[in-house]
């Protein structure tokens, strides 16, 4: 089967059907459990023309999601970025944000914006414990701009969906931000297990307990990030995306941003640069064709080696 999908897709487009771009490695807070704030002192951010000069090389996208690490509104040229997907045939798009540092124009774009889903990271129900996650955050300003957003008249605008990382610091508050989400007529939660953090993660038997009391608990849709080991030839990220970092170093995903040597990898073992040579140079390079391939083949690349998802 995979291998069909990828014969189609790789004989007729000869482009990846989903982009992740990351506008920025800047963020505005210093949560809990980043790594990145330790590491990132030089932060890199995409211009619009940039951008531009990418997005402008498809004739189509099937996905684009806004990924990597950093707060977005934080560069500047984000919301232009978001603007001018209107222009362009993007079949659906989609970011995290914190959502603490929007202005009330950007609420006002981002209304009128064809994106087609926020993921706004909300880890408290109350100012104290938000607070304590989200260090620099303010859990007033939070509520204030999601109503903002919510209570603007316009019908279809995109969706809020709450992007919650269960941990120890927060298990106490999960049922109440489901009452927040009803509050501030969200209708979805996304909870996500934290990973690879021995002080603040809950073990899995506690993880799954969580898990069954908040599915009996909530009448609003709920949705659980798990990892649950598949062979790495079921990867079709692999096949259809590309990842774009704040510097156009080209990697196959944005879950690699998750690595601690992230900044090391993209020079080391990225496929190229987006500002040096086009997209499609880069996809039909022979490096990164003989990493489709050996992932059709069941062959582990070397770059997904750590990969949580597959083995
Ligand atoms: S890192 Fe994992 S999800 Fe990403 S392309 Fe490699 S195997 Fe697929």
């Amino acid at each position: 089967m995979i291998n069909k999908i990828y014969n189609k897709i790789s004989g007729i487009y000869k482009l990846p059907l989903c982009l992740q771009i990351e506008p920025t490695t800047l963020c505005n807070l210093n949560c809990i459990w980043c790594v990145y704030s330790k590491v990132n002192k030089n932060t890199k951010k995409i211009s619009f023309e940039q951008f531009k000069k990418v997005i402008d090389q498809f004739p189509f996208l099937f996905i684009l999601k806004f990924a990597g690490i950093g707060e977005f509104f934080t560069n500047k040229d984000f919301i232009k970025m978001i603007s001018y997907l209107k222009e362009k045939k993007v079949f659906y798009s989609c970011f995290t944000t914190n959502f603490t540092i929007l202005t009330n124009s950007d609420i006002i774009d981002l209304v009128n914006s064809n994106i087609n889903t926020i993921f706004v990271s909300i880890d408290g129900a109350t100012k104290e414990t938000y607070e304590k996650i989200r260090k620099g955050a303010n859990f007033e300003t939070l509520i204030n701009n999601i109503k903002k957003f919510q209570n603007h008249p316009k019908k279809s605008k995109p969706k809020l969906v709450i992007r919650t990382v269960i941990s120890n610091q927060n298990k106490h508050e999960l049922f109440k931000i489901i009452d927040l989400a009803k509050e501030l007529k969200i209708k979805k939660i996304h909870f996500q297990k934290l990973y690879e953090n021995d002080k603040l993660s809950l073990n899995k038997e506690e993880y799954l307990q969580y898990k069954k009391k908040l599915l009996q608990y909530s009448d609003i849709k709920l949705k659980f990030s798990e990892i649950n080991k598949k062979s790495i030839n079921k990867c079709l990220r692999a096949l259809t995306v590309m990842y774009i970092s704040a510097e156009g170093y080209v990697l196959p995903c944005s879950l690699l941003t998750q690595r601690e040597d992230y900044f090391e990898l993209l020079k080391k073992e990225g496929f190229g640069n987006v500002f040096e040579d086009s997209i499609k140079e880069i996809w039909n390079d022979q490096k990164y064709k003989d990493f489709r391939k050996n992932i059709v083949n069941g062959k582990i690349p070397k770059i997904c080696i750590r990969c949580p998802y597959y083995s």
